[in-house]
């Protein structure tokens, strides 16, 4: 039997139109959360995220349209899942991001603008409306999709580097500031960022064809994965959505303020 230990609770993933929010959503869902996706798409790719998420768990799926360089979108967001919740969500995952791969020098001014948006300030905006009101319940839950970028650099990733590295340290802050909150019991509140190596999503595309040189999508694949992930294996977004999970139980309530690499080994060496 499934084991729905977030059953009563409430969960916002944003950028859960696609990937690993998508794969997350689904994962909370079926673990018997309540769950409020947000993220782009054409009408049919909602829908059918909707349909996946309210497939995996007990239904209830809403969808959130906010685009999350707007702050004010954000705070209008916020204030309509307090009331969709009842109160407060109890999980929320900063997954949403975007990329652009060029060198420093051609990084376009609005793609810095946008990825600092998006991959780190939307955080700080979700964060600052949701705990307040985990801290009131004594348990809470902040999953921050970082990257192995939040742990080290790679060039021709000024704005995403630099927006990963935010997010690890402003979580970082928040679980500090909310550690003393709650009990063993209740779950305590904790913010921890989850820092995937490569993980086998749309976000990634342009930089495998890149590296196809005339060859296969697999080649595209291998090359990518020899650069730099010593298992030579892409993470799949399920697995990602499993530890996202395990960080929602209550016996994780001691984790907090890390930032664990997923990523073959990428950050060993
Ligand atoms: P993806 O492109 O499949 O999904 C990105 C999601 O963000 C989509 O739902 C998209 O609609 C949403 N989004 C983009 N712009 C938005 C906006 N303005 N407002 C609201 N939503 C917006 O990408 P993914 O690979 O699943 O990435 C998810 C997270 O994982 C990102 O933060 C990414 O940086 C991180 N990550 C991915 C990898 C990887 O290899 N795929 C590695 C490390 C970290």
């Amino acid at each position: 039997m499934a084991d729905t230990f977030l059953s009563g609770r409430t969960a916002l993933v944003t950028g859960s139109t696609s990937g690993i929010g998508l794969a997350i959503a689904r994962a909370l869902a079926a673990a018997g959360a309540k769950v409020a996706i947000n993220g782009l798409g054409t009408p049919d790719q909602v829908a059918n995220a909707i349909a996946e998420v309210d497939a995996a768990g007990s239904g209830g799926t809403r969808h959130f349209g906010a685009d999350l360089r707007d702050p004010d979108a954000i705070a209008a967001m916020m204030d309509e899942l307090a009331a969709w919740s009842g109160g407060g969500i109890d999980i929320l995952v900063n997954n949403a991001g975007i990329q652009h791969a060029v060198p420093l020098h051609e990084m376009p001014v609005q793609k810095w603008n946008d990825i600092l948006a998006i991959n780190l300030s939307s955080a700080f905006h979700t964060m600052r409306a949701a705990m307040p009101a985990m801290a009131a319940r004594g348990y809470g839950r902040v999953v921050n999709i970082a990257s192995v970028h939040g742990l080290v650099a790679s060039k021709d990733k000024a704005p995403y580097v630099a927006s990963k590295f935010g997010i690890v340290g402003l979580s970082k802050v928040a679980a500090l500031e909310y550690a003393a909150q709650g009990s063993r019991d209740s779950g305590g509140i904790t913010v921890n960022c989850i820092c995937p190596g490569w993980v086998e999503t749309p976000l990634i595309e342009p930089q495998v064809e890149a590296r196809m040189a005339g060859g296969s999508r697999d080649d595209g694949v291998r090359a990518l994965l020899a650069e730099k992930q010593p298992s030579l294996r892409m993470t799949l977004p399920d697995e990602i959505a499993a530890l996202a999970v395990f960080l929602c139980r209550r016996e994780a309530h001691n984790i907090t303020g890390t930032a664990m690499p997923v990523d073959g080994g990428w950050t060993a060496q």
